[in-house]
């Protein structure tokens, strides 16, 4: 298949050397390793096409991949190198942006970043971003339906996406870009093709929508009392101002990690909080005062007990100060020593309850540890980590990660919410997906997979049990 691969495509599209491959044979977090005997990298969708044709002919499984920055391994080749590495870092153009229609077309391989400034460059504003906006690309982030730090306001990638082209696993072209309103032809492919981890099929572009640039941002830091007083304090501002797109909960001792690993992060508030929000308000309209508005509300929180001290930026890299302090929470979790990671969710009103809880049984059960939440508390979506305290033995995670995580997932889905909120299923979580969704939800996910992949070439050993 490769020697086929290379006479279609050329050699530019065909990587047999390890060291090249090296990067993008282990996940994100160096957790898990596998092994490829070639990664292929086409530049057009119908080199795609080509490539998956030749899949199904000689019935070589393919693991797409973006910017490997995903939480789950889904983008990681099985270890027996059965597989061969679909780099879609090559389709990059950015082939619309159009303020008229509010539309852009980028190819998978565009880094979400790059989306960001061309948005920019016309007066448009592509509304979601996340740590990993540097190197995260298009495909993955629809592939994962991914989230970050403006759910609140403009949703997941599914609620960005006006259409898919995809090649399916047939080596057909599936052509969802016109971008209509209004298409009930049956069954939505490209709904299907959200959020399927690359088992479905490979997205080669997406037609995405874009909302006016932003004129001015409040980014504000608040110390608060518990999760609760925070989740008031959400409601509070929401019930006043359309203003509000991001608001993350962090707790007293995520804030102590960044402060002692990270360089050149320093306290946003004088005083001492168990918990603290970071709130940010935009504004489209160059007239409106977004600072002042804020600053207003959040007066008038303080005076109704609703938090308990408060600060809004001054300035844009004060702004872009209080966001680093979020944004680099689990790479200082990294920095503090062994750590496990939950992504998950449950209804907005039980989060705060679920945080105080879930941290102190897991804490009683396994002595030691240190559990805490936070994330994206208005989205009912906290990572809930674990770390393994200053006691633990060096192969902490391999003996207690598994129980530990198994605990986390029963007392989230006793709550009724899930084991994966924005990070998928990937190959880390598939186990526990299987012994806790229902069955006919397994039942489900597995029938549309046969269906669409009888041969079982795209992404095989990923998210469906
Ligand atoms: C610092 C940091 C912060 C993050 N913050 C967030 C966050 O706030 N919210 C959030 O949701 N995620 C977050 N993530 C996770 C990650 O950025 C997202 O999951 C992102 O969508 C992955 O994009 P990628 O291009 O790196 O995909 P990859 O990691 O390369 O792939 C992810 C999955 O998509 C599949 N895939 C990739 N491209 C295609 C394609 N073209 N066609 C079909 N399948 C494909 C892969 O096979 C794999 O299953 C964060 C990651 C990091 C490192």
């Amino acid at each position: 298949m490769i020697e086929a691969a290379g006479r279609e495509l050329g050699p530019k599209a065909v990587v047999t050397d390890r060291a090249e491959m090296e990067p993008w044979l282990s996940d994100w977090r160096g957790r898990v390793h596998g092994e490829a005997p070639a990664m292929l990298a086409p530049a057009t969708t119908e080199e795609v096409a080509a490539i998956v044709r030749l899949a199904a002919r000689h019935r070589v499984p393919l693991v797409p991949q973006g910017g490997n920055t995903g939480m789950a391994a889904g983008a990681t080749p099985p270890a027996d190198g059965s597989a061969i590495l679909l780099s879609m870092r090559r389709m990059k153009r950015i082939r619309i942006v159009d303020p008229e229609s509010r539309r852009a077309v980028a190819e998978a391989g565009v880094i979400l970043a790059n989306l960001h400034d061309a948005a920019n460059a016309v007066g448009m504003r592509f509304p979601l971003t996340l740590g990993a906006r540097g190197s995260c690309t298009i495909g993955g982030l629809t592939s994962t339906n991914a989230g970050g730090t403006q759910v609140l306001k403009f949703g997941t990638m599914r609620s960005l996406i006006a259409g898919v082209e995809a090649v399916l696993p047939d080596g057909s072209i599936h052509n969802g870009l016109s971008g209509l309103k209004k298409d009930n032809r049956g069954y939505s492919l490209d709904q299907l093709l959200i959020g399927a981890e690359g088992t479905l099929g490979v997205v080669t572009a997406v037609a995405l929508r874009l909302v006016p640039a932003i004129a001015a941002r409040a980014v504000a830091w608040t110390g608060v009392g518990s999760p609760s007083d925070a989740l008031a304090l959400l409601r509070f501002l929401e019930a006043r101002s359309t203003a509000i797109e991001g608001f993350e909960l962090v707790p007293a001792d995520s804030l102590e990690l960044v402060l002692r690993h990270v360089p050149g992060t320093r306290p946003p508030l004088g005083g001492a909080h168990p918990w603290h929000t970071l709130i940010e308000a935009t504004t489209v309209d160059p007239r409106v005062d977004i600072a002042a508005e804020i600053e207003a509300l959040l007066a008038v929180a303080l005076n109704q007990g609703l938090a308990a001290d408060a600060v809004i930026a001054n300035n844009e890299a004060q702004a872009e100060a209080f966001w680093r302090i979020r944004d680099t929470i689990s790479e200082a979790e990294r920095a503090e020593g062994q750590t496990l990671a939950h992504d998950i969710s449950v209804a907005v009103t039980d989060m705060p309850r679920f945080i105080i809880d879930a941290k102190a049984e897991v804490e009683r059960r396994f002595p030691g540890v240190i559990a805490s939440g936070f994330g994206h508390l208005g989205d009912g979506n906290i990572h809930f980590h674990v770390r393994a305290g200053d006691h633990a033995s060096p192969d902490w995670y391999e003996a207690e990660g598994a129980a530990i995580t198994r605990m986390v997932d029963d007392l989230v889905t006793a709550a009724g919410g899930s084991i994966s909120a924005e990070h998928g299923i990937g190959q880390l979580k598939r186990a526990e997906l299987e012994r806790l969704a229902p069955p006919g939800r397994i039942h489900a996910l597995r029938a549309i997979k046969h269906a669409l992949d009888p041969l079982g070439i795209m992404n095989p050993g990923k998210l469906v049990p």
